[in-house]
C-alpha cells in the first residue's frame, strides 16, 4: 500500500505530538522546524532568570524522534504554504509536497499593532530570548557597579515586566528572587537588593484567568518579594530607555515585554483563509481548514471554540491534544467528512511566584503557596522532554532550594 505523505509545520508541542502518532507503515511524516529543537517554554523564564541552562529546557528533534523510523526530521524556514498546489516553500528555496498538511508553527510576541516597540523591549518565546533578557539583565548589575553615577546605577537597577499574565508573574517574582536573595552578597558597591522590578498590567487585576482569590495572593505575594506591581496601567508608549504607564514614566533599558503574542506570520500566506486579529487561524471544528479538508492546524496558531463551547487557550496541553486529535482524524478518516469535532479537556491552570509560592487551580480546587509549588515542580519536571533534563532539572532546584544560588550565572560580553 502505498504510503501517504504527512507533512507537519513546527516541532512545538502540537507538531511534535502528531508526528509521533502515525503508525509506521501507512504514513511518511516529514517534521519541519526552523530550529533543531523542541523547547520548553514553560521554563523559559528560568533560562532567563539563571536557574536553569539552556540545553536544560531544549532537546534535539532529530533525537526525541530517532526511534520512529517513519519520521523524516529537516531544519528549515517555512515561508509560505501554497494551499492549491500542495506545496510548502521553505526560505532556502527548497519545496516539499504533501497528502496531508499540519500547521503548528506556534506563536510570537505581539505588540497590538505597535511594532515599533519590538526594538526596544525583550519578548520570551525562544532559547535566543532567553539567553538576551539573561545577558542583559547579569550586564546590568555588572555596569551598575561599575559607575559611580547614582543616576546610571538607578537606571541600570530598575527592570520592567510589561503582562500580568503567568509568564510575566514568573518572570517578575524570579528577578525579584535573583536581585534580592541571590546576588544580594556578591556586589560591593552596589546593593542589589535594592534594585526596582516593576510588573504592569493594563487590566484590573494579575492572572486574569485564575479564579478566586487567587490573583489577589498572587499580587500580595509579589508585593512580598519586592515587585512594584501596577494595575490598571496601559503602556502608553515605549522609548529607548523607558516605558510610559499611565502618566508615569519609568526609566530603564530593561523592559520585558511578556503582554501579548500572535500567531507565526506564516498564516499571513494561506489566501482566503479565515483569520483572527492575531493571525490566528479559525479552523473547523474538526481542526481543518474551511475546505480544505486535508489540512489541519494545532497549537497556538488556531482560534477555536470547541464543540461544548469552550474557548481554547494557548498553552501546552491545548496543543498536545490537537496534535494528537490531528493525528488520529486522518489515521482513522482520511479526507473523509464528516467528522468528530475537537473538544478540549482542561487539565487546569498554575503559575509560580516565587520560591515555595505558585498558584494552581486543578478540578475546582485552589490551590496556593506550598502545595501549588510543589505540584507545580512536580508537573513540570513529568512534562519536561528527556530523561537527561528532567534529571538535570530536578538537582538543580534541589540545590538552588538549599543554597539560595542561581547555576547559570556565566555571561560573555
Ligand atoms: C514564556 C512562556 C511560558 C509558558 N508557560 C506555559 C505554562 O506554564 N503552561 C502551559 O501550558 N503553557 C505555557 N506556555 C504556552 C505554551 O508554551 C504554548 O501554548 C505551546 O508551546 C504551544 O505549542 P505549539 O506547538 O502550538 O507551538 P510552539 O511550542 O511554540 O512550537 C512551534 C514550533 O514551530 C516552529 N516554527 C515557528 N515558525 C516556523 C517557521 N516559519 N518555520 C519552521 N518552523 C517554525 C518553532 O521553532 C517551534 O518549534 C508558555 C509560553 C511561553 C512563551
Amino acid at each position: 500500500m502505498k504510503q501517504q505523505r504527512v507533512l507537519i509545520l513546527g516541532g512545538g508541542f502540537a507538531g511534535l505530538e502528531c508526528a509521533k502518532s502515525f503508525p509506521e507503515d501507512q504514513f511518511s511524516v516529514t517534521l519541519v522546524d526552523r530550529w533543531n529543537h523542541h523547547l520548553f517554554q514553560p521554563l523559559l523564564y528560568q533560562v532567563a532568570t539563571a536557574g536553569l541552562a539552556m540545553t536544560d529546557i531544549a532537546q534535539p528533534l532529530r533525537s526525541i524522534l530517532s526511534h520512529r523510523k517513519n519520521v523524516t526530521t529537516l531544519m528549515g524556514e517555512v515561508r509560505t504554504i501554497d494551499l492549491a498546489a500542495r506545496q510548502v516553500h521553505l526560505k532556502d528555496h527548497d519545496t516539499l509536497d504533501y497528502d496531508y498538511l499540519v500547521i503548528a508553527v506556534g506563536a510570537k510576541t505581539g505588540y497590538f499593532g505597535h511594532n515599533d516597540w519590538a526594538q526596544h523591549t525583550l519578548g520570551l518565546k525562544s532559547l535566543d530570548d532567553a539567553m538576551a533578557i539573561r545577558k542583559k539583565v547579569l550586564l546590568a548589575f555588572e555596569r551598575a557597579e561599575a559607575t559611580e553615577d547614582p543616576k546610571e546605577t538607578a537606571h541600570l537597577m530598575t527592570l520592567v515586566v510589561v503582562g500580568g499574565g503567568p509568564t510575566g508573574v514568573e518572570m517578575a517574582g524570579s528577578l525579584a528572587e535573583l536581585a534580592k536573595v541571590v546576588l544580594k552578597d556578591d556586589f560591593r558597591r552596589i546593593d542589589p537588593s535594592s534594585a526596582k522590578i516593576h510588573l504592569v498590567e493594563s487590566g484590573p487585576k494579575l492572572l486574569t484567568t485564575f479564579p478566586g482569590t487567587l490573583p489577589n495572593y498572587t499580587e500580595k505575594r509579589l508585593e512580598k518579594l519586592g515587585v512594584t506591581v501596577h494595575l490598571n496601567s496601559p503602556v502608553k508608549e515605549v522609548g529607548a530607555g523607558y516605558a510610559l504607564i499611565g502618566d508615569q514614566r519609568i526609566e530603564s533599558d530593561i523592559i520585558i515585554w511578556a503582554a501579548g503574542v500572535e500567531a507565526s506570520e506564516v498564516t499571513r500566506t494561506l489566501g482566503g483563509v479565515p483569520l483572527d486579529r492575531a493571525g490566528r487561524i479559525q479552523v473547523q471544528p474538526d481542526l481543518s481548514l474551511p475546505g480544505h479538508p486535508e489540512v489541519f492546524a494545532a497549537g497556538d496558531v488556531v482560534s477555536l471554540t470547541d464543540a461544548k463551547g469552550v474557548r481554547v487557550p494557548g498553552v501546552s496541553p491545548a496543543a498536545i491534544q490537537m496534535g494528537r486529535f490531528i493525528a488520529k482524524t486522518i489515521i482513522e478518516n482520511g479526507t473523509t467528512l464528516p467528522r468528530n469535532s475537537f473538544v478540549y479537556f482542561d487539565k487546569g491552570i498554575m503559575a509560580t511566584i516565587g520560591r515555595s509560592a505558585a498558584v494552581a487551580s486543578v478540578g475546582g480546587v485552589h490551590l496556593r503557596g506550598l502545595p501549588a509549588w510543589l505540584m507545580w515542580l512536580f508537573i513540570h519536571l513529568l512534562f519536561l522532554m528527556g530523561m537527561r533534563n528532567r534529571i538535570i532539572v530536578f538537582l538543580h532546584w534541589v540545590w538552588s532550594y538549599v543554597t539560595w544560588q542561581r547555576g547559570a550565572r556565566v555571561i560573555q560580553s
